[in-house]
């Protein structure tokens, strides 16, 4: 996977609430754009973003309880919530 960022790798409890959702954070997480296009997918390249995937797995993880934001790189969080930083929500 090429996000054009850097990317780590853990473990969680596969019953866990991050671990249910692991599948739909590692496609968040490939559909990131580079802090010097933010408002490109590099995947779905005719749309901006953030793009239907990404808005699709950032709506399942919320649903279980975990914090979308703690997934997003903190440039990237102007983008998706210009009036409140701290919000949870992809919207
Ligand atoms: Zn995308």
């Amino acid at each position: 996977m090429n996000l054009g960022r850097d990317i780590v790798a853990t473990v969680a409890a596969a019953d866990s609430p991050l671990g249910q959702v692991a599948r739909a954070v590692d496609v968040l997480s490939s559909h990131l754009p580079t802090s010097r296009q933010p408002r490109a997918c590099p995947f779905c390249l005719a749309a901006g973003w953030p793009c239907r995937p990404f808005l699709d797995a950032a709506e399942h993880i919320t649903d279980h309880g975990v914090h979308v934001a703690s997934l997003v790189p903190r440039d990237l969080h102007q983008v998706l919530w210009p009036a409140n930083k701290s919000t949870t929500r992809a919207s």
